[in-house]
């Protein structure tokens, strides 16, 4: 019996470009095959020993030296999503320091903020 070889899926969270960008690189260093054009997810043919380990260890390299402000995110064994690292605050948005509610308006912040009252923590009612 021959088992499909597994697959790891590089997803780029609907950035084609920048997949064709990685898919390119990991075409020129072997690792995967031309894939389609416009896709915004790359499957890679993983080998049974270490291969996995290669093709992260690769991207990761890649994603250091060429991608500025990404960052690899591994979900499970088969996906890797590879996406901008970002803060709450770099978005714009306020964050309550005390339970970790997020809006864009600091007039709905200030709002919030009243609701905890006296209250460490927001009480379930609210
Ligand atoms: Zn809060």
């Amino acid at each position: 019996m021959v088992l499909p070889s597994p697959t790891l899926t590089i997803s780029c969270a609907g950035d084609a470009k920048l997949a064709a960008t990685i898919r390119e690189f990991l075409v020129a260093e072997g690792i995967a095959t031309a894939g389609r054009e416009g896709d915004d997810e790359i499957s890679v043919a993983v080998e049974p020993e270490g291969g996995r380990e290669d093709i992260l260890a690769a991207l990761s390299k890649y994603a250091s030296a060429r991608l500025e402000g990404y960052s690899l995110i591994e979900f499970g064994d088969d996906v890797v999503i590879v996406g901008m690292k970002a803060e709450p605050e770099e978005l714009g948005l306020h964050v309550c320091g005390q339970c970790g509610f997020q809006t864009a308006s600091a007039d709905a912040m200030a709002e919030h903020s009243k609701l905890h009252g006296g209250y460490l923590f927001m009480p379930p009612f609210l």
